[in-house]
């Protein structure tokens, strides 16, 4: 027997699955986004380049695949963004804002535990090209009227912050290492390398002891240059105006280097230690970093759906997942039945209507079949044995009634269709 790869998932009933892919890409288009799909497969540079070396992602979480035949470095994706704004600059786009989406698998070797997977889904939006903050206000809008009103999602929070521009951070950075000199020997190892080699890390250390000291720590958004301080002031104000519930989170930095200026995190106590099922951010220089003429300010976000499958699996009776098909089952009682079931089925699945219809083709007993048909959820249940098959009709019962009703082959395919 095989097992699945550690921190990988067999999904057996997609209807949550789909249902929440569907109503995504519903909402996305009344905001003018547009799908498209980059390969799962991309060189590993881009990331080390994109999300920067230290960050957890390329230091230790990449999957990288060793072709036998070609040295080239290649890996499995594990975010969207790199691959999205690849696409932008690769496919020469010119009209932007491009606003666009994906659904896929990312793949990161992480500690699997509840709501972390090394495969997992996400749903990936981003508007490259566009400079304005009210961008941000209505991503944020977006998903908000998302998660609330489409999904009816209600014990969550939106945390917010603001990192500055690229100046703003290096002026922080050094502020926040003298606060960090009166506390170099209580934190951690990990802060204690980050603190050297990538300073604004240390906010994403989930050590308990050292979150305690960084409550204390100076506020980015206490620091920022006069044009990224009035961007801050618009985006909560007009987040205000549109009645956004919002929370400041002056510690939030996101785990990868290119943000700047916005970030934002949808959490919900329900999802426990994982509790972000959506996070976002701006990101003004990456694309020219991945190899555009020009700086294209950018935005996007990315949705985790195992995660929000979780918040949805407890309100699920209130959400209105499209019912299956009605499922009809054809009964050959013998062998020699199966042909002309055959014949039936062809023309039931031909016509138009959405219907399900199955045949029984191991020879069973009437009654081992009722039974099989009955547990399968079956609405009706299309009876030939040779008494129907020599007059030309076949018997249709209603599983749920018990009515039976003898139809000619025309009749029962009228029936169906008027139902
Ligand atoms: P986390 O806070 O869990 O470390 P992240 O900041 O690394 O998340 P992003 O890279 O921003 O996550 O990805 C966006 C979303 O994808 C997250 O908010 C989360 O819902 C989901 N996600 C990230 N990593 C995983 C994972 N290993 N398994 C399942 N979902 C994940
Ligand atoms: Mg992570």
């Amino acid at each position: 027997m095989f097992n699945k790869i550690k921190g990988t998932k067999d999904f057996l009933d997609l209807s949550l699955f789909n249902f929440l892919i569907d109503q995504v890409k519903k909402h996305l288009s009344t905001y003018n986004f547009t799908e498209i799909s980059t390969p799962i497969l991309e060189p590993l540079d881009l990331y080390k380049r994109s999300l920067g070396q230290e960050t957890d992602i390329v230091s230790k979480e990449m999957y990288i695949i060793k072709s036998e035949s070609d040295q080239e470095m290649i890996c499995l994706r594990p975010e969207g963004t790199a691959s999205t704004v690849r696409a932008f600059v690769e496919n020469n786009i010119n009209s932007t804002p491009w606003k666009v989406y994906s659904c896929g698998p990312m793949f990161r070797h992480e500690r699997p535990q509840k709501g972390r997977y090394r495969q997992f889904n996400q749903i990936n939006m981003e508007i490259i090209g566009s400079k304005s903050i009210n961008q941000d206000v209505q991503l944020i809008k977006m998903l908000e009227r998302f998660f609330f009103d489409t999904l009816s999602i209600d014990n969550y929070a939106l945390l917010i912050n603001f990192l500055g521009c690229p100046e703003d951070r290096v002026k922080f950075k050094e502020i926040f290492k003298d606060f960090l000199e009166n506390y170099f020997e209580k934190i951690c190892s990990t802060c204690k390398i980050r603190k050297e080699s990538n300073i604004l890390r240390i906010f994403d250390c989930k050590n308990e002891s050292c979150k305690i000291i960084y409550k204390e720590a100076p506020r980015i958004t206490d620091h920022l240059c006069q044009p990224c301080q009035i961007e801050w002031t618009e985006i909560k104000n007009n987040l205000e105006y549109l009645s956004v519930s919002y929370t400041h989170e002056p510690n939030l930095v996101r785990g990868l280097d290119y943000y700047q200026k916005t970030v934002f995190e949808f959490v919900s106590q329900d999802l426990g230690a994982q509790s972000a099922f959506c996070g976002g951010g701006r990101y003004d220089k990456l694309v020219k970093e991945i190899g555009a003429k020009e700086d294209q300010p950018s935005i996007g976000a990315g949705m985790g759906i195992e995660r929000i499958l979780i918040l949805l699996e407890r309100i699920k009776d209130k959400l209105a997942i499209p019912l299956l098909p009605p499922l009809y089952v054809i009964l050959p009682l013998s062998k020699e039945e199966q042909s002309l079931a055959l014949i039936i089925a062809d023309e039931l699945q031909a016509i138009k209507k959405a219907i399900s219809v199955d045949i029984f083709l191991e020879e069973d007993s009437l009654k081992s079949m009722m039974r099989k048909a009955n547990k399968m959820g079956a609405k009706f249940a299309i009876i030939i044995g040779s008494e129907e098959k020599e007059n030309k009709v076949v018997k249709l019962k209603n599983m749920i009634t018990g009515k039976e009703d003898i139809l000619k082959h025309k009749e029962l395919i009228s029936i169906i269709l008027n139902n």
